[in-house]
């Protein structure tokens, strides 16, 4: 699964730069996140940084977009091969359903 930004989005761009993973960027009318490069921030951090830092809670788990733990660490894998994970291995927080 990746993040979603809903329209609760207020254009402060704060979580552009904390997405360990470039995935998140200013679209036509809010920031979206690239799901293709988001892992929940699995292998960076235990809690997705852009939820963490967005002032008006706009930033959901995506539900037509899941994948698993494992998906998650492989898609990490895939995409740092050389890096060894420093948080986020273990899901703390599971997706809302
Ligand atoms: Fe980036 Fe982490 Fe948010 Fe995914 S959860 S968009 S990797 S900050």
């Amino acid at each position: 699964m990746s993040m979603l930004i809903t329209d609760l989005c207020i254009l402060c761009g704060a979580c552009e730069p904390v997405c360990p993973n470039e995935a998140i960027s200013e679209g036509p009318e809010l920031y979206e996140v690239e799901s293709e490069l988001c892992t929940e921030c699995v292998g960076f951090y235990d809690e997705q940084q852009c939820v963490e830092v967005c002032p008006v809670d706009a930033v959901i788990f995506n539900p037509d977009d899941f994948e698993t733990l494992e998906e998650l660490r492989a898609k990490y894998l895939a995409m740092h091969p050389d890096r060894a994970p420093t948080g986020g291995w273990e899901r703390v927080k599971e997706p809302v359903a």
